[in-house]
């Protein structure tokens, strides 16, 4: 893995005939926020049924597994696994369970801090888990006694900690949480009369319905035939609006609206300001695509440098049968990306990225630039360096693996081999945002973590990124 990835994309929607095709639109809309498994549980009121599989969107769903769902309530998942195993189809959400109050279908985007705690306690006193998943631990939470008599979720929600944006879908309702830090993003839009929840609004977008707002940090919403109704499920003390900066500077798509910001000029807007802090000459200004785009439109339209192609990128590598992780890293590079070498040789070439994260990855694709004629490269990334773990949902979870953890910038730029290298500032970075900027979790930047993860314990995170993995950590 060169890249970060995101843990999941959700997308749900309450009353609408067509609930499924809509669920299958939505999910295709979010693939990029995972792309390991993909699910959707539905209903017609009396009984839930789910399907999901390994694969994208498109491979897991076929029309005759899309007509055995029931419109007209359908909630939807595509996952990538941050916490437990990503080779167990139980853990491809959404996950589905039977307790004492009747079926519920589950759907989370983020990552439970005290999962493995509250697991082992729930173990101790005889409760069998069918999953490694850290959501299986909410439907063991909710079918406890206690909190089965409660009239609603509120208690059940109070005793998870860490980053959890969820979907339930039951045969009389569904609902859309946000943790009281609002770490990944949830959204509300409207088709004609149906509610529909989603992780990003490129996805309301794509079934032409209404945004109305974002869920807000600590918010509950219940959507059933009575309409919408929201409650916030904690005290007002335990809410700190911490929205992951890093779903805008790289997760989500550019045509979203997160966290009440245009993706695409807030990365545009990341962009100008790296040219105002890394200024250099140059004879062109070229993206990493995708995820470089916008903010190298910015560069270039802040410097007065020309904007060109150097890179193109080969968007069928995904379907090829011959598996990228049997080759190289290198190969896999190339089999993705290649330079258009009448755009870079002999130039100065600046190169705009969104992130380097391992460092690998980047290093293979500026080859490429080299080896395509580029006579000077000066990389320009447009965030600040990750030199800590995320420990709220991004599979960059162990400090060992990021580079600018144990490398310095000029130890970096050597190992990149480029002429010069550049990160923006945190202050560069918040002042592009329209958000206070104590609103924002920068952790994997400054290592401030807004919610302790010692909830978690070293030795057993380190354990399960193991497990995950497959590999010594
Ligand atoms: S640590 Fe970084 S990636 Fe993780 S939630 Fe915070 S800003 Fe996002």
């Amino acid at each position: 893995m060169g890249k970060a990835r995101e843990h999941c994309g959700l997308f749900g929607i309450f009353d609408c005939d067509d609930a499924i095709e809509k669920v299958y639109y939505g999910l295709y809309s979010l693939q990029h926020r995972g792309e390991e498994s993909a699910g959707i549980a539905s209903t017609n009121g009396n009984s839930i049924i789910h399907h999901k599989n390994f694969g994208l969107v498109n491979d897991v769903f076929t029309p005759e597994t899309l007509k055995r769902l029931e419109n007209p309530h359908a909630i939807g998942h595509v996952r990538y696994s941050t916490f437990g195993s990503s080779d167990n189809i139980d853990n491809a959400q959404p996950m589905v369970a039977t307790y004492s109050k009747g079926e519920v279908a589950i759907a989370h985007n983020g990552q439970l801090l005290d999962a493995s705690k509250l697991r082992k306690d729930y173990e101790l006193h005889g409760s069998i888990f069918h999953t490694t998943s850290d959501t299986e631990v909410i439907v063991h939470l909710m079918a406890k006694p206690s909190h089965v008599e409660r009239p609603n979720l509120s208690h059940v929600l109070n005793h998870l900690k860490g980053a959890f944006s969820l979907l339930f879908l039951t045969n009389e309702e569904m609902v859309g949480v946000r943790d009281p830090n609002g770490f990944r993003p949830l959204s509300i839009g409207k088709l004609n009369n149906s509610y529909v929840l989603t992780s990003e609004t490129c996805a309301l977008d794509q079934i032409g319905a209404e945004f109305i707002r974002d869920v807000k940090p600590g918010e509950v919403v219940y959507v059933n035939k009575d309409g919408l109704k929201s409650e916030s499920y904690c005290s007002p003390r335990r809410i700190r609006p911490s929205y992951c900066i890093f779903e805008l500077i790289y997760f989500s798509r550019p045509d979203s609206k997160v966290f009440g910001e245009s993706v695409h000029l807030f990365r545009k807007r990341l962009g100008m300001k790296l040219a105002k802090e890394f200024p250099v000459d140059a004879d062109v200004v070229i993206a990493v695509p995708e995820g470089g785009n916008s903010a190298a439109l910015g560069y270039s339209q802040a410097s007065g440098i020309p904007l060109d192609r150097g890179f193109i990128r080969n968007h069928y590598v995904g379907r090829t049968f011959i598996q990228p992780e049997q080759g190289s890293r290198h190969r896999k590079v190339e089999l993705k990306l290649n330079a258009i070498s009448e755009v870079v040789r002999g130039k100065r070439v600046v190169v705009v990225d969104d992130s380097i994260v391992r460092g690998t990855t980047s290093r293979s694709r500026l080859r490429l630039l080299r080896k395509a004629g580029a006579k000077e490269i000066h990389v320009r990334i447009s965030c600040p360096p990750h030199s800590f773990p995320c420990h709220y949902g991004i599979d960059f979870q162990i400090k060992d693996e990021l580079i600018a953890a144990s490398h310095t910038l000029e130890e970096i730029r050597e190992f990149l081999n480029v002429e010069s290298l550049g990160y923006l500032s945190v202050d560069g970075m918040l002042s592009c945002t329209s958000s206070p900027h104590n609103h924002f979790c920068t952790a994997c930047f400054t290592g401030d973590y807004p919610v302790s993860y010692e909830y978690v314990g070293k030795k057993t995170f380190r354990k399960e990124v193991k497990n995950r993995k497959g590999v010594t950590v």
